[in-house]
């Protein structure tokens, strides 16, 4: 079914690093990008790389006269190589050096498969067919598989087969680091284990993570003989092959079966791991066998997460390719990891494999599919609080201050200087003063209780991120008394293009109203969980946290006191104080010249001017505000705050920052898409679909090859989730209010909702709902202003037409 597979009928050398990012196999403990087997990384068309989730190193590089320390998701040892030339000849099988009769590539994403299938004839016109699958085991973590079928079609002969592990890997993967340091690997062994398996053992150089891969290579041959000549050769302590010499016979296939299993120093349940490795590949059945293994818990999966869509575009094909990569960067085998959600996926090197904000945009998906797994990840957050708060005192605040850029141990991994490669400049990076990802970190978790009421998670970690986050909001925050209001200086906003003031020399700007807001929120979370609590709790954690009755105080007065800038005396919230004196840009005459305007940034300061002087937005900052919060709330929350505001002003808000923003993140159309979803539909589906795009066409140009885009891709699904459902869980309701653009006829999905299963189908007449299963009680379901009780076995319908 096409709808369930991504194929290619050509081989396109220059589209090859796009499809291998979209045609990573991973399964949430590792991933490899989708490159063929018998490549080595080279500068343009082929990058092998693996990564591990978690799987961090650091390394010093000279840039501009200046040490600079970056952490990098590691490229680990490539345990693809598998090729094979004809016996007495010199060169290996590559596809640029053969004619090409026939190539199809086939990403299935119901089995987590991708299968290529060539057609070749060499130089001495002799035919060959090769069909290639693998898998990334979702059923156990450690192994991966892959197996090629080769049938001589004119030709009978002897055939040497290479399989390898290769360790001399670099992460060389994004052209703009490649000026900075790359070797995190130093090999410590490899080698024969028995006939069969070959090993490698590498450390990288500052964590000292561990890594062992144990391969299996098995040949078989018609007719069945197990008559072949097998050579391991260790290289060098980085790289181990095993050589087979087979003879081939014109019309009978030959299959090759490669299994490898990898654990690494992370592991539990582990002695020693090439220990385990080795004596764990040897338990490990045959490649259908692993495969039949893994389609099941696929099946398992989709079960659970598919989304059901009719549309007059091609939309369902490419949300299953969305969900299929949020659940290969983090699925069950995720729990127990400590790590967040990189990203840009496990999928390739761009912005060093770090977790941003973009969790935001992904965990209501999980939220509501798999609470288990946000669990696992909000501990993430939880367990680095101690560098956290470390960064708040650093900065003289109290609470807790999380980094814009997360790695291994929670310390700020933004990158101080960056590349501009329009430009060949290296310039100051200050996106790190984007502190309102602490409010996005609150939000998460408040959301994650809201839609599992999980008051244990809430009680023992969550209320305390929640509460250093308020505290370190309440301590940023500062008293203007001539405004006789709090407000929050040197801060970057979501817009990345504004990082300071036009001809001032310090970063920051003055009252982001998105950061503002978020920051009394948050406060205002903080206050009401001491209704949720247990009263001796509370008193313990305000304890702990030292968290005074003044601390309190000021708390209450935050939150009836933040400053909201607006542009002059209209009801457009200013982006930041000060917002209305930049020059507003030219977009027409720059569009006619640079076409696509997506990375204004770069181009202006290519051509010395300065993105921060203008009205012009990366992505969505106040509109943000906008689709976090519904209006209802968004009014009351600006009504406590003193500020008159009215749902009208909203659509005024909306327009008049659509007309500044350039879309520069692949986040700010789900943004757009969102918050019209209710007023226009057209244009929230036509939003909709170019963010539904972005990565299958690359939209930003060649960023998509550097690794997916998580936030847009779990974005797009949840924007038909909840955008075009309408679901909002307020005061212990779960609301559903559809309206399906005129474009989707259709959709089916399920839920999980505080212990429950629903099912939830509509169309633009009916709303159907099932309880299909649960283990609480009962749930409460609001419906056209009315709320009812449901319990197991519920079906109901709902005229919404
Ligand atoms: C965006 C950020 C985002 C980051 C990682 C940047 O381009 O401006 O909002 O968090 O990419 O996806």
């Amino acid at each position: 079914m096409a709808e369930w597979k991504i194929t290619y009928d050509s081989w396109k050398p220059e589209e090859q690093p796009l499809r291998e990012a979209l045609c990573t196999l991973g399964n949430g403990y590792f991933a490899t990008r989708g490159a063929a087997e018998e490549s080595n990384a080279d500068d343009k068309v082929n990058y092998p790389g693996t990564y591990l989730a978690g799987g961090f190193n650091r390394l010093v590089s000279e840039v501009g006269g200046r040490d600079i320390e970056n952490e990098d998701l590691v490229n680990w040892p490539n345990w693809l190589p598998l090729t094979f030339r004809h016996s007495g000849e010199e060169r290996w099988f590559k596809l640029s050096e053969v004619e090409l009769l026939y190539y199809r590539q086939e990403l299935d994403m119901q089995q987590g498969l991708l299968t290529r299938q060539l057609h070749i004839r060499d130089s001495s016109r002799r035919e060959t067919v090769i069909t290639s699958r693998r898998f990334v085991s979702m059923a156990n973590p450690h192994v991966a598989a892959l197996e090629w079928e080769v049938t001589p079609q004119n030709w009978s002969g002897e055939i040497e087969i290479k399989s390898a592990l290769d360790g001399t890997v670099i992460n060389s993967g994004v052209a703009r680091y490649r000026a900075l340091a790359s070797q995190h690997l130093e090999p410590l062994e490899a080698g024969k284990h028995n006939e069969e398996t070959i090993f490698l053992v590498t450390q990288t150089t500052q964590s000292k993570i561990r890594m062992a891969q144990a391969a299996r290579t098995r040949i078989f041959i018609e007719p069945p003989s197990t008559n072949f000549n097998r050579e391991t050769r260790v290289l060098s302590q980085a790289y181990v092959e095993q050589l087979f010499h087979v003879s081939c016979t014109q019309q009978h296939p030959l299959r090759i079966e490669k299994v490898v299993m990898l654990y690494t120093s992370r592991d539990f349940a582990v002695s020693e791991i090439k220990l385990d490795a080795c004596t764990n590949i040897g338990r490990q059945g045959s490649f259908a066998q692993l495969l039949h293994d893994h389609c099941r818990t696929w099946r398992h999966m989709w079960e659970r997460c598919d989304l059901e869509v009719s549309s007059n575009h091609n939309a369902q094909s490419i949300l299953r390719l969305h969900i299929f990569h949020l659940l290969q960067t983090v699925s069950g085998n995720t729990v127990d990891l400590d790590v967040g959600v990189p990203a840009r996926g496990l999928h390739g090197e761009a912005y060093r494999g770090h977790i941003f904000w973009d969790e935001l945009f992904i965990f209501p998906y999980l939220n509501l599919r798999l609470p288990e797994l946000t669990r696992e990840l909000l501990m993430y957050r939880y367990r680095r609080l101690p560098e956290a708060r470390h960064a708040a005192r650093k900065a003289g605040y109290k609470g807790a201050m999380f980094p814009w850029q997360s790695g291994s141990n929670g310390r700020e991994e933004s990158q101080v200087l960056h590349l501009n490669p329009d430009s060949g400049n290296w310039l100051p990076d200050n996106t790190f003063l984007q502190r309102h990802i602490n409010a996005a970190i609150a939000y998460n978790v408040w959301q994650y209780y809201q839609a599992t009421s999980d008051l244990e998670f809430l009680s023992f970690y969550g209320a305390e991120i929640i509460f250093d986050v308020a505290q370190f909001w309440a301590t940023i925050a500062s008293f203007n008394n001539d405004l006789g209001r709090y407000e929050i200086l040197h801060v970057v906003g979501p817009d990345e293009y504004h990082t300071e003031y036009p001809n001032s020399n310090e970063p920051g700007l003055r009252n982001n109203a998105y950061t503002n807001v978020m920051a009394a929120w948050v406060i205002r979370c903080a206050i009401g969980i001491g209704n949720v609590l247990d009263k001796k709790q509370l008193e313990e954690l305000y304890e702990k946290l030292h968290i005074s009755a003044d601390d309190r105080k000021r708390w209450q007065d935050i939150s009836h006191k933040m400053l909201v800038p607006f542009i002059g005396h209209s009801k457009i919230i200013a982006q930041f104080e000060g917002y209305e004196a930049l020059e507003e840009f030219n977009w027409e005459t720059y569009q006619q010249k640079h076409g696509n305007s997506m990375r204004l940034d770069r181009i202006l300061e290519s051509e010395g001017d300065n993105v921060n002087k203008y009205k012009a937005s990366k992505q969505a900052d106040v509109i943000m505000l906008f689709y976090l919060f519904s209006s209802e709330e968004l009014l009351k929350l600006l009504q406590s705050l003193g500020y008159e505001f009215s749902s009208g002003d909203i659509a005024e808000n909306i327009a008049y920052y659509e007309h500044r923003t350039s879309h520069g993140s692949t986040l700010s159309k789900i943004v757009h898409s969102w918050v019209m979803a209710r007023s226009d539909r057209k244009r929230s589906w036509s939003d909709f679909l170019e963010a539904l795009m972005s990565d299958v066409e690359d939209v930003q140009g060649g960023t998509t090859q550097e690794g997916i885009h998580l936030g847009a891709m779990a974005g797009t699904v949840d924007l038909l989730q909840r955008g075009y459902i309408g679901l909002d869980i307020r005061d212990d309701v779960l609301w559903l209010s559809p309206a399906l653009p005129v474009e989707v006829s259709f959709m089916k999905l399920q839920l999980r909702y505080r212990g429950h299963w629903l099912s939830v189908r509509v169309t633009h007449q009916k709303l159907m709902l099932s309880v299909d299963k649960g283990f609480t009680k009962e749930v409460q379901v609001g419906v056209n202003g009315e709320v009812f009780t449901l319990v197991t076995g519920d079906k109901k319908e709902f005229d919404i037409s």
